[in-house]
């Protein structure tokens, strides 16, 4: 008789009750259960999920009697050992709770087992004799007709279509299979997501590319600490079009040479497609595969390229936030590229930020980690000044291509103009009618949506506000209605004042509805399209928009910000920032550095091709620092006068900040709690961290509920992060308030 195997195993359940917990394995179990795996466990007589994550460290305990393991859900792991201690951190770190740590790294599709999808297929096992098919014509007609019908096909058909065509139940394909007249054939088709982004026009123009003198340099250093296997992260500071993705590439395909796989992250869904043409039509060559991660794809694309990438089928992912969990074995390589974007930045528990990951995740791993960016974060040079990361330099474009010259337009002497307000300046319509008539294209950004930013009464001054938000309506020409952008709350735009009857209610500032009828009237024959958030509601219209442009059937595109991240239009030769100032309004202490960056992002839109670029900045305040220094592209100089303002505020990068956020229904209780936690705190951890606050936010009522905030400055996280949290978890707070905890956080309002 054979011994039956029995072994161990300590499991972390979730879903349900979070507990690490010992369970017994057979041997003959169905699945795997190792390290990594996702398992079925018994659990206070309920069928609970669990992940299989041994050598955790602290013991589990073991209870006298311990049950057997169900099963395990897939044939392999599904996390690599490296991110089981990496949502341990999150955990830790984010003051977030592991169910929900757990549930963003592992995504639900994964965590759902989904079903491959497979397409069921009929044909003919062997072509009927004469009397075989008059036999059957006799007995049973409509299967015959299904026989006779699948005897002019040359190929196997689908089985549902089948069915509906010849409007048959199904008993008579199954009896024909019975019978041995037909064969089943099951087809597993995997989703493999943006499938037909081989290769677009861009991706074609990239040959056999050289490498500047820079360029090869830098690869060089990064190759040396890719070998050397220690943690050193690096800041790859290149200005726009000094060919980073070039660099990027090259480090990838070194890493698949070795055997090794490679996350490359970029902080928008909407720059995938971009990215992974490029990364996709390079890697295709050598036959890999690269799988796409974001969270706008299907359940079952995730679900398949989760498992490919578990599996080892694909070493190489391109992706948003969310791609630094990729289950990705024998990890080298995270590219983190536009590194100083907020959006990398989770706004739900747990509040992760994807760059800090992606490098705490390349220690664990001994990976390279390259943060990537033409205007760095603060936090990044920073980390550079003292000596935590290694700098690398693209000071030129390729070819040795020009930077855009940059003309600032001081708006408070447009404003004389006589005509009213002015929203585009002389010499920005000057310059556009100019590119319009050599053919060239233009961009205009402005990062404000909708028509007029406000209705106002000049006669009672009454302001349009959102009935549950604290900010003002914004009015919409193209539905003609006044729409809150915090909560989507909408109405009718009023002919007249609400308040006092006046008829010279009106609309005041201007959004990016507004620009675009402006350049209209300016340049009647230009083709103009906008893109903002409005216009993204129809799904990809955003990509056939950026696609239009580049063939050349859009001659002015007006936009957001979110054009300016990291797009590549090489007959763009004018760029114009309609207002500069936006950012500098926000009560944030980043708002210099904000601007800077946006200032030099936009810029680099301009003259990416072979024909020169022009900048032309509008701005009310021209001798505003942020302005200047990017004006005169001296990112040295902006560094060390902002690092200067911040170490004598003691703001990040000298210290941690974590914003602590009290909302509720009733304004009095919610500032009530927040001060009886605020001395709480006082009291217990007067020496850890200094605290300020509360204090109404920035954005004090949303959807009818209040917000008040605290800041916490604090030195080292790590440790005291899971002393605020202890002492919150014994705080009698009241249930009608909600507080949550932000690190690091990038949102202010
Ligand atoms: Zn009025
Ligand atoms: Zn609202």
């Amino acid at each position: 008789m054979p011994v039956k195997e029995e072994r161990i195993i300590e499991v972390l359940t979730y879903g349900g009750p979070e507990r690490r917990l010992a369970y017994k394995v057979r041997d003959t179990t169905r699945g795997y259960t190792g390290p990594g795996a996702l398992v079925r466990v018994p659990l206070m007589n309920r069928s609970c999920l669990a992940l299989v994550c041994e050598g955790l460290g602290e013991d589990v305990p073991l209870a006298n009697k311990l049950k057997y393991v169900h099963e395990g859900l897939y044939d392999e792991p599904i996390l690599t050992p490296d991110l089981i201690v990496l949502a341990q951190w999150l955990t830790r770190y984010y003051a977030a709770p592991l169910t929900s740590t757990l549930e963003t790294v592992v995504p639900a599709p994964v965590r759902a087992i989904m079903s491959p999808k497979t397409t069921r297929l009929i044909e003919l096992a062997h072509h009927p004799k004469p009397d075989e098919l008059d036999a059957l014509a006799k007995k049973a007609p409509r299967q015959a007709e299904l026989v006779r019908f699948l005897m002019q096909q040359d190929k196997p058909i689908s089985r549902p279509l089948l069915l509906s065509r010849l409007k048959l139940a199904p008993t008579s394909c199954d009896a024909l299979v019975k019978k041995g007249l037909l064969k089943e054939l099951v087809r597993d088709e995997s989703r493999e997501a943006y499938a037909d982004d081989l290769g677009d026009e861009e991706s074609a123009t990239v040959g056999e590319v050289t490498l500047t003198e820079q360029q090869a340099e830098v690869l060089l250093d990064l190759e040396a600490s890719l070998q050397a296997r220690e943690f050193r992260p690096h800041l790859l500071h290149g200005v726009t079009g000094s060919g980073k993705t070039e660099v990027y590439l090259r480090l990838i395909e070194n890493v698949l040479a070795e055997g090794g796989g490679a996350i490359f992250m970029v902080p928008e869904v909407a720059l995938t497609p971009q990215t992974l043409g490029r990364v996709r039509s390079r890697l295709n060559k050598i036959g890999e595969k690269v799988v796409v991660w974001h969270s706008h794809l299907s359940a079952g694309e995730r679900a398949d390229g989760w498992m490919a990438m578990a599996r080892g089928e694909a070493k190489v992912v391109v992706g948003a936030r969310s791609a630094v969990f990729a289950p990705i074995p024998n990890l080298r390589l995270i590219i983190v590229d536009e590194e100083h974007e907020p959006a990398y930045k989770q706004a739900e528990s747990p509040r992760y930020h994807g760059r800090d990951v992606a490098v705490y995740r390349a220690r664990l791993c001994g990976a390279l980690c390259v943060l990537g960016s033409a205007t760095p974060a603060l936090e990044s040079l920073y980390n550079v000044e003292s000596g935590r990361y290694r700098l690398n330099r693209l000071t030129r474009r390729v070819d040795d291509r020009q930077l855009p010259t940059v003309h600032l337009v001081d708006m408070t002497r447009e404003k004389l103009n006589p005509k009213g307000a002015v929203t585009i300046s002389n010499i920005l319509a000057d310059k556009m009618i100019e590119r319009f008539e050599q053919q060239e294209q233009s961009i205009l950004f402005l990062n404000r949506r909708g028509y007029n930013t406000s209705m106002l009464c000049p006669e009672c001054s009454h302001v349009a506000e959102c009935p549950h938000c604290s900010v003002t309506l914004t009015y919409h020409r193209t539905d003609e209605r006044i729409k809150c952008h915090v909560c989507g709350y909408q109405e009718r735009a009023p002919r007249r004042c609400p308040k006092c009857g006046s008829a010279k209610y009106r609309g005041r500032g201007y959004g990016t509805q507004k620009i675009e009828e402006t350049v209209q009237k300016i340049l009647p024959r230009a083709r103009i399209m906008r893109l903002d958030t409005d216009t993204m509601t129809k799904k990809h219209l955003f990509r056939k928009i950026l696609s239009d442009f580049r063939t050349g059937k859009i001659d002015i595109l007006v936009g957001t910000q979110m054009l300016a991240k990291g797009l590549d239009f090489p007959n763009v030769t004018l760029v114009g920032l309609v207002d500069a100032d936006i950012a500098l309004h926000v009560p944030d202490f980043r708002a210099a550095e904000r601007t800077f960056q946006l200032l030099v992002q936009v810029s680099g839109r301009a003259g990416r091709g072979d024909k020169a670029g022009e900048v032309v900045v509008q701005t009310f305040m021209p001798h505003s620092p942020p302005i200047q220094y990017a004006r005169r592209a001296d990112f040295e100089g902006f560094l060390q006068e902002e690092l200067d303002q911040r170490r004598d505020f003691h703001y990040p990068p000298f210290r941690h900040l974590v914003r602590h956020l009290f909302r509720g229904r009733n304004p009095e209780k919610v500032n009530f709690y927040a001060e009886q936690w605020s001395r709480l705190l006082e009291e217990k951890l007067e020496a850890e961290i200094e605290i300020r606050g509360p204090a109404p936010a920035p954005l004090e009522k949303v959807k009818d509920t209040y917000r008040f905030h605290l800041w916490y400055f604090v030195g080292n996280v790590s440790r005291v992060l899971p002393m605020i949290t202890a002492l919150r978890q014994d705080f009698p707070m009241d249930e009608e308030v909600i507080d949550v905890l932000d690190v690091d956080p990038v949102d202010l309002v």
